[in-house]
């Protein structure tokens, strides 16, 4: 990808509304410097300056993200994001599309700035901004002190900005004392919510892609109802389906991204199943339930690991280390080290220690009957400790070797009145079912949805994303 370089220089006074208008508009008369900042480490379309429409790396930031970034016009710098009042300073500000390989101290060096400079200004960031992040594609802003040169005479650096999201922005800022200092801005988005559906012709995907849902909708939706819904058997022609979601817009009302599902309902050969986002109090844990206040979500995943095969199973077998037969009380899954095991529901962690045998263990309480545990880890992901509170599929640990073990597994164990039972055979319970309150407030909350949904005017054809 070609870097979109923008660069402005101009006398700034003072109005921040002044600065959007150069970095919309940079009037070609006062583009003095262009530097060599155009050379793509990766070199791929250097000689191609047409070619600016290639996306962006996929992040995990949302669509709405990815087609802002992707249109690549000039940024859309809503007053708040603009730098800050400069008196009468003489700015160069320089606008680099982060490439492929790039680290933010290349990216600041391409850009001009010197290296000491850019150094103190990438420490301060990294306050507010986890450098593995960055991604390609992303615009990094640098605002130069034209006035003012650093020891090896180039213009001083006073600000470097960076877009994480359509609504939040992260900088470094000079201070006087010459240091840099971190800052954070979020914009404060207005929130509408859409109710969008429609008919299915042959698949959910495409009717909802051609309603204008976005595409992350849809696959969260598709999610959602994956635990109910067979998508590959029952969808019939002349099936209905509705999601209801949330919007953000600035203050212009132009629709900067999307939010979470609030509500979705799908019409299978004629029936309903209605799922509603809630967030149970007693625990904190935000999930998907049906009308019934039942968690759309099995409580156990059978195999909590991504890409593994199952190299053992449960039941009598000749030890690999010890040589005799003894019963096997878990299941094995051969992967190799390092890969990331999940946790098999939500939970509570009892123990994440060594625990002999077993080499580095976790065990996760799920409810008043069921415990899974996974063994041999290499090593416990950040914040897996006894006592810490675990989602289904949230990374716990590695795969590794540590305990009696003779090569790189993951020993799954699934314990019912804490006594291992065959994860493989056992039929799993389903996922929590609100009861007494808990229900009463479910039920409360349901009826508010309900009503909102409804007067909400159904959209059949959503304008997308600006
Ligand atoms: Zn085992």
């Amino acid at each position: 990808m070609l870097p979109i370089v923008t660069v402005t220089i101009g006398a700034i006074a003072g109005a921040a509304i002044a600065t959007a208008v150069l970095l919309r508009d940079p009037a070609p008369d006062a583009s003095v410097q262009t530097a060599d900042i155009s050379t793509d480490q990766s070199g791929a379309t250097a000689s191609q300056p047409d070619e600016k429409t290639a996306p962006p790396e996929i992040s995990d930031t949302g669509a709405g993200n990815e087609a802002v970034e992707a249109t690549q016009e000039p940024e859309l710098t809503p007053a708040a994001f603009v730098a800050p009042k400069a008196e009468s300073v003489t700015e160069l500000v320089k606008t680099i599309s982060v490439g492929k390989g790039d680290t933010l101290m290349r990216v600041l060096t391409r850009a001009g700035a010197n290296r000491t400079e850019s150094h103190e200004a990438i420490a301060a960031l990294n306050e507010v901004f986890d450098p593995r992040s960055l991604r390609v594609g992303q615009n990094v802003t640098l605002y130069f002190d034209a006035g003012e040169t650093s020891n090896d005479a180039s213009p001083s650096l006073v600000r470097i900005a960076l877009k994480e999201d359509v609504d939040k922005q992260l900088a470094a800022v000079r201070t006087p004392d010459e240091g840099f200092t971190a800052q954070e801005t979020v914009l404060d988005l207005d929130k509408k919510m859409v109710r969008a559906g429609g008919v299915i012709d042959s698949s959910l995907f495409l009717s909802a892609a051609q309603a204008g849902i976005p595409p992350k909708t849809i696959v969260d939706m598709i999610r959602i109802f994956s635990y109910d819904v067979d998508f590959q058997r029952e969808i019939q022609p002349g099936d209905k389906f509705e999601v209801y979601f949330e919007r953000f817009a600035d203050e212009n009302g132009q629709i900067l991204k999307d939010g979470v599902i609030r509500w979705a309902s799908m019409t299978l050969s004629g029936k309903t199943i209605s799922i509603y986002r809630y967030k149970t109090a007693d625990d904190g844990f935000t999930d998907y339930y049906d009308e019934k206040g039942r968690s759309v979500k099995k409580t156990l995943m059978r195999t909590p690991i991504d890409g593994a095969r199952l190299t053992s199973g449960f039941g009598k077998r000749e030890h690999p280390v010890l040589g005799y037969t003894k019963m096997h009380r878990g299941v094995d899954f051969g992967a190799r080290r390092g890969t990331p095991i999940m946790a098999a529901g939500n939970g509570i962690v009892e123990r994440a220690s060594r625990f002999g045998s077993y080499g580095n263990y976790v065990r996760i309480r799920h409810n008043s009957e069921y415990k899974t545990a996974y063994a041999h880890m290499k090593k416990f992901a950040k914040g897996i400790h006894a006592g810490s509170r675990v989602k289904q599929g949230q990374i716990i640990g590695y795969v590794g070797t540590t305990g009696r073990s003779t090569g790189p597994h993951l020993h799954y164990e699934v314990l019912l009145h804490d006594k291992q039972i065959n994860p493989m055979s056992v039929k799993l319970p389903a996922g929590r079912k609100l009861g007494g309150k808990m229900l009463q407030a479910f039920n409360a909350y349901r009826a508010d949805i309900d009503q909102n949904v409804a007067a909400t005017p159904l959209e059949t054809q959503l304008a997308g994303l600006k």
